[in-house]
């Protein structure tokens, strides 16, 4: 059964056909923008993830942030689901930061070491 939103999707889908992304001259349906931003944003990493606890301005045991992810943003939505399970907390993806609700450094730090990636604890 095809929702509301399926059919929305479409629906613009069809409308947009045909018309050109004025950024990278892609027909809109194949826009590859985020595909370049995610390339401009992966060249500049040193592959070195990064977890910190964050405090400043938030109630109880803050957020745990995730940044410097080697991983092209659909991927780093993929894992910001892994995290939250692992974790049973809540969190989102906040331009290339992935932020974990309260102090979750030591899961965090094994789910990805269990993936491969190299993982810092920095700061406080
Ligand atoms: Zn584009």
């Amino acid at each position: 059964m095809a929702s509301l939103q399926d059919q929305l999707g479409k629906l613009v889908y069809s409308t947009e056909k045909g018309r050109l992304c004025p950024e990278c001259g892609e027909e809109l349906s194949a826009c590859i923008c985020d595909e370049l931003a995610d390339q401009a944003r992966l060249k500049q990493l040193d592959g070195i993830v990064r977890i910190r606890r964050e405090t400043a301005g938030r109630k109880g045991k803050g957020v745990t942030t995730i940044s410097g992810v080697p991983l092209p943003e659909k991927e780093m939505k993929a894992l910001l689901k892994r995290l939250k399970q692992r974790c049973g907390t809540g969190g989102a993806l906040k331009a290339d930061t992935l932020e974990i609700q309260g102090d979750h450094r030591d899961q965090i730090k094994a789910l990805l070491e269990s993936e491969g990636f190299k993982v810092k604890l920095a700061g406080g």
